[in-house]
């Protein structure tokens, strides 16, 4: 869509955005701002009034950074449903992909495994998580919103919505290329394995294996609710000495003028080898400051309220982009970059790292870290910005 140079196009009518107030908007037939005359979706750009009317700082062609789970396909079991954000619904995510998943009460995401470490966010509800570790020590946990929990690469598990209402969670895989489709199922092997070899593995006959339910019948399917706390679940064995759960919200946030931030990563939780993340809440107005990351991409799901990132990509490129609830966002490696809450409600987000410890690297602090006439013959600045300059310890929000 295109247009006119110096062009300003009304937005969609309806809920006025925050953003909306700042931009001058002009009658249609207004000469000196023809608007486009070609179709609109006034829908869709309302929710974009930053690729609709960038900012005049926006420049070069950097590749679309956001992807909505509205607009991903669900697929739907007998115990719930999925949608996934991959690098093949947003090309740029290379380091992770995304799955919103729903169980019901007692519904049964199936025991499987996979080639990549799994981090999860719970959103809603509460869910009995199950997994087998490298030691043959079983481990199992229920988590409710606000926990997360990591299984390593080839770590066996399961997920089963609890009561009342089941739930709802943010799966993060550390490879961009993962398919939830394609997992390893166990109803999967049972029926690609000869009965009589299953019969020598389990010590019982062949016919036991009669009534295999069909593969395309579980993945996510209807069960019944576990009965009693997690401790009676499991007859012997040997509980695992590993913790694949951590209580993120439960955190102590650091707390900022703008908002709260809490840290999750190896640091806090030992097991999340391949996924450091930070959970921030901006005030309404507040911004997560100007800002980089030197170890990975940035992935993002923005869990509440209205945003609006700005992304420096270096050799002159620049580019804005709007988020809500449900929203995927992406910083490539390195790229600068910060965030505003633009909404008139709280903006909460998760960033992720493919990683094993968070980091950033703040633009104030570096420029308040460095000689200030230094820095004085770079920017032509006076003595004012000189000396709001501020050292900050901790990722800002302002
Ligand atoms: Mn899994
Ligand atoms: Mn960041």
């Amino acid at each position: 869509m295109a247009f006119a140079a110096g062009g300003t196009v009304a937005l969609a009518a309806g809920k006025v955005h925050a953003h909306e107030a700042t931009v001058a908007t002009y009658p249609a037939n207004d000469p000196r701002h023809p608007r486009d005359p070609g179709p609109h979706d006034p829908i869709r750009e309302g929710l974009n009034p930053d690729i609709v009317d960038p900012p005049a700082t926006d420049s070069g062609t950097l590749p679309n950074l956001r992807f909505s789970f509205s607009d991903a396909h669900v697929r739907k079991g007998s115990g719930g449903w999925t949608r996934q954000v991959t690098q093949r619904e947003l090309g740029i995510s290379t380091t992770i992909a995304g799955v919103d998943m729903r169980l019901d009460n007692g519904g049964i995401r199936e025991l499987h495994w996979h080639k990549e470490g799994e981090w999860a966010y719970m959103l809603y509800g509460n869910a009995r998580i199950t997994a087998l570790d490298t030691q043959g020590g079983w481990f199992m946990d229920d988590v409710g919103v606000g926990d997360l929990w990591y299984f390593p690469p080839g770590v066996p598990h399961s997920i089963q919505g609890l009561g009342p209402d089941g739930c709802e969670f943010l799966l993060a895989f550390d490879n961009g290329n993962f398919d939830e489709d394609s997992t390893f199922l166990l109803s999967d092997w049972f029926k690609h394995i000869p009965p009589e070899v299953l019969a020598k593995n389990f010590g019982v006959s062949a016919n036991v294996f009669n009534t295999l339910p069909s593969p395309a019948d579980e993945y996510i399917f209807a069960g019944k609710a576990p009965e009693g706390g997690d401790s009676a679940a499991v007859k012997g064995g040997v509980k695992s000495v590993l913790n694949f759960s951590h209580k993120m919200l439960a955190q102590k946030p650091i707390t900022l003028p703008g908002g709260t931030v809490r840290i999750t990563d190896t640091s806090n939780f030992p097991i999340s080898k391949t996924v450091a993340a930070a959970l921030v809440e901006l005030e309404p107005g507040a911004m997560r400051e100007l800002h980089w990351h030197p170890n990975n991409d940035e992935w993002q799901y923005y869990l509440e309220g209205e945003g609006r990132m700005g992304v420096f990509a270096s050799s002159g490129q620049a580019r804005t982009f709007d988020f809500r609830a449900g929203d995927v966002g992406y910083v490539p490696f390195a790229m600068g970059h910060y965030i505003e809450n633009i909404g008139d409600k709280p903006l909460r987000f998760l960033e992720l790292f493919k990683s094993d410890y968070y980091a950033d690297i703040s633009l104030n602090q570096w420029l308040a870290s460095t000689p200030a006439d230094l820095v004085r013959q770079h920017l032509h600045l006076d003595d004012k910005f000189m000396q709001a300059l501020q050292f900050a310890k901790h990722p800002v929000v302002k």
